[in-house]
């Protein structure tokens, strides 16, 4: 199947009625968000989507999507390539109270005023979601190994001053 540019807006309905599937991509510049939340996005996003209906008659928009950002390494500052997938199971309501009818695997998405959803915003909020809480290097490429891992230098107790000894030191300086 040849990749097409995936439509931003989809009306899910519809395509789960025509049982629609998407091999596509979008393209890095529209995913703003992602921008400002990595160093650079480096790759159009690769997205397959399908829709669906399924046994309880709810509409299901499932598929995964691909991207690789380069963020900055937490440990040793240096940036770095990171490619991840997120996998997504939608399904979309018309009203707040239908999400707690949803069975738990599906994440509830409201569909707008035009019938449609906005795929666009939908993949790239799964993207910012599953971003690393802390970016790091695999150990082995990173330049500080957790062996000398150093958070500034934390002096062994016998060089820490004895609090006492500092107050000793004070009574006599003000005798003086
Ligand atoms: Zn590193």
């Amino acid at each position: 199947m040849q990749k097409v540019k995936l439509p931003l807006t989809v009306d899910p309905i519809r395509a789960a009625q025509k049982r629609s599937d998407y091999n596509g991509y979008i393209v890095s510049e529209l995913l703003e968000r992602l921008n400002e939340s990595t160093q650079s996005v480096n790759s159009d996003v690769d997205v397959t989507v399908s829709f669906d209906v399924d046994s309880q008659k709810l509409i299901v928009v499932h598929g995964k999507a691909s991207v690789t950002v380069t963020l900055e390494c937490q440990r040793c500052n240096e940036p770095f390539n990171h490619h991840y997938e997120v996998e997504f199971h939608f399904s979309p309501i018309r009203n707040p109270e239908q999400a707690d009818e949803l069975p738990e695997a599906y994440e509830p998405i409201e569909i707008d005023e035009n019938g449609e959803i906005n795929l666009l915003e939908l993949i790239e909020d799964e993207l910012i979601v599953e971003l690393p809480q802390v970016a790091m290097h695999d150990e082995a490429d990173c330049k500080v190994s957790s062996d000398n891992l150093v958070f500034g230098e934390i002096p062994s107790a016998d060089e820490r001053p004895n609090p006492f000894a500092v107050l000793e030191s004070l009574k006599h300086s003000n005798k003086e």
